[in-house]
């Protein structure tokens, strides 16, 4: 989606791309590729994710196959500002666990000409869109939808199963507790 031709890629402006999708969609993956990639060209990158997913490492993102990138770990959102000055590209990842100032935050950074790649879970695990998400994919210049693989019946896949009957929005866990699933296949967990 981004691998554009040079020419047609933004110039001497920044812009923020999403990539959206449920669990096990390979969001993070894709996230870590396109940093990588920054990283190779010698583009001054920093990587951010929200306090609370601690699942895999303190100070790293690391996706489900386990790649992995150093990343700063923060409460509020709003500190992605301090911390990007001298920045060119910047990623953030996890992003339906930051409150809605994600937007501005990111506004902000791409108005000062920097690239913004923000990944994140688009739907709850109810199948509900999970704010910032849906504001975050309507501001953004480049969006790409992930889909894992439907563990019941094998079709495309863009659901958040929850194996377990707890009702908050959100539990942190992995292959324990959630699994993907397609329109047909995923249900709404009774609570218990
Ligand atoms: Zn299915």
């Amino acid at each position: 989606m981004i691998e554009r031709a040079p020419h047609s890629m933004p110039k001497e402006t920044g812009w923020i791309e999403v990539i959206a999708g449920c669990m096990f969609s390979g969001k993070t993956e894709e996230l870590i590729r396109r940093l990588r990639r920054a990283k190779i060209a010698k583009q001054n990158v920093k990587i951010f994710k929200p306090q609370i997913d601690t699942r895999y490492s303190t100070s790293d993102i690391v996706s489900h196959s386990e790649q992995s990138l150093p990343s700063i770990l923060i409460d509020d959102i709003k500190e992605v500002l301090k911390y990007s000055d001298d920045a060119e590209v910047i990623g953030i990842d996890e992003a339906q666990f930051f409150t809605s100032d994600i937007v501005d935050v990111c506004n902000t950074l791409a108005n000062k000409g920097k690239r913004v790649i923000v990944a994140g879970l688009d739907q709850d695990y109810r199948g509900i869109p999970f704010e910032p998400m849906p504001q975050l994919l309507a501001i953004a210049e480049y969006i790409t939808k992930t889909l894992a693989i439907c563990v019941e019946c094998g079709n495309p896949a863009d659901k958040t199963q929850r194996k377990t009957t707890t009702s908050e929005r959100v539990v942190v866990g992995a292959a324990d507790i959630y699994e993907a699933r397609c329109r047909k296949c995923h249900y709404i967990p009774k609570e218990s």
